[in-house]
């Protein structure tokens, strides 16, 4: 038999589309189960500053389709230091509670990992990060809504590179990982994508420009992943526009477009499938676990395999990247 009777939801790290989905899914959840429910905003931050406040069903009214999150996000320094983090045991203890559902990234559950290594609260973790760069996990939540954005812009400026013969290095998001880059790639078929997972590129971006110029190819896209080892969209085209001047460069950084917006019917199904999985795993007794989705299955991967470092890209598909770019 469970002992827990009331828990606590948060989410934390960079806010990614679906999160309100998951946060819908894990109160409901959690009523259905008849346990007290409570939301703290601002993340670990704002479990050290005591803003906790009761979630009723119907609070959850109207969020499914909202990007951000309504319970806000945080990045906590303060939660790194023990003093911190005895704070916000204090003020768990006070309401009482008795496990912790926390939404974020690998930083979310390293930090959940360590509170609850210190104190005896259980937590879960449901991967909420647009980058997709988790370990133990197909996907997380954000990273098909980003996806599709990121896909939906480079439409709309393919329409002007092929209008007037230019060569475009798009900047996207996904920190060390080129997930959203790859995939952006592939989907809109661009002429050359640049993540930190492969390397030579400087050799490959050449390479492909001399051919592109042979062609007499001037319109192309350039996918740049933000943390690509050549450096951001606009130092590799600093890189190459004396070599290759007859070519139209421009340069676009996506930026925070990509976190935003109504998140996709496949971000809302999964955000929903593991909240309820997160409910599960607790009154099954399950701690210091992230619940995933892994071949179409909810699963649960212990913290210290979702943050032992990046997640591999898979081979088949910069195969299919390589086939396809010209
Ligand atoms: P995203 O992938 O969107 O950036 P994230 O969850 O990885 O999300 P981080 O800022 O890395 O985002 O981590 C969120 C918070 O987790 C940090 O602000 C900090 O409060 C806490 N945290 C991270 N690492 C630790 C740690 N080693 N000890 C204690 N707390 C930590």
């Amino acid at each position: 038999m469970s002992k827990i009777k009331k828990i606590a939801v948060l989410t934390s790290g960079g806010d990614a589309p679906g999160m309100n989905a998951a946060v819908r899914a894990v109160v409901r959840a959690a009523i259905f189960h008849n346990l007290e429910v409570v939301g703290i905003e601002h993340g670990f931050e704002g479990m050290i500053k005591g803003e906790l406040f009761r979630l009723e069903s119907k609070d959850m009214r109207n969020i499914i389709h909202r990007g951000g999150t309504i319970l806000r996000s945080a990045r906590s320094l303060e939660f790194k230091t023990k003093k911190g983090r005895a704070n916000a045991f204090n003020n768990l203890k006070k309401q009482n509670i008795d496990a912790v559902i926390v939404i974020g990234g690998d930083g979310t559950f390293r930090g959940a990992g360590v509170f609850s290594q210190e104190y005896d609260i259980p937590f879960i973790g449901i991967p909420g990060t647009i980058d997709n760069d988790m370990p133990g996990t197909d996907f997380t939540i954000g990273f098909d809504t980003a996806l599709n954005t990121v896909v939906e812009t480079i439409d709309k400026i393919k329409d002007t590179a092929s209008s007037h013969d230019r060569t475009f290095f798009i900047e996207v998001m996904g920190r060390d990982a080129g997930f959203i880059a790859l995939q952006a790639g592939i989907a809109t078929g661009a002429e050359a994508i640049l993540i930190p997972e492969v390397e030579g590129q400087a050799e490959n971006l050449r390479e492909f420009l001399l051919k592109a110029k042979k062609l007499k190819k001037m319109s192309n896209i350039i996918l740049v992943a933000e943390g690509n080892k050549l450096g951001g969209a606009q130092q590799v085209a600093d890189q190459v526009k004396d070599e290759f001047k007859d070519f139209g460069i421009r340069v676009n950084v996506l930026g925070h477009m990509q976190r935003g917006g109504s998140p996709t019917a496949f971000d809302r199904f999964l955000a929903s499938r593991l909240g309820v999985a997160a409910v599960d795993a607790l009154i099954d007794n399950q701690r210091s676990v992230m619940v995933g989705y892994k071949n179409h299955e909810v699963v649960h991967v212990p913290f210290n395999k979702t943050i032992k470092g990046l997640r591999n890209i898979n081979d088949e598909l910069l195969k299919v990247a390589d086939i396809l770019m010209i």
